[in-house]
């Protein structure tokens, strides 16, 4: 693989892990207190941890630090 940037044949591959955070259901955190109470809302701040990963995959230039996709 050659660089875009610079041309150098010196480039190796990295993975990196992207990860998205889905942010508190606040939604189902209300139906649960008026239903649940306060455990209600230990019921929405399960949803919070969900959350998709995606792996991409990069090249790194080791001449001049450029990072290009595959
Ligand atoms: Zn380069």
């Amino acid at each position: 693989m050659r660089c875009p940037s610079c041309g150098s044949d010196y480039c190796h591959i990295i993975e990196e892990t992207e990860s998205k955070i889905k942010g508190y259901g606040i939604f189902k955190g209300c139906c649960g207190y008026l239903i649940l109470g306060p455990i209600g809302w230990l019921c929405g701040l399960c949803g919070m941890g969900e959350g998709r990963t995606t792996r991409k995959a990069y090249w790194v230039c080791n001449h001049c630090g450029k990072k290009f996709r595959v």
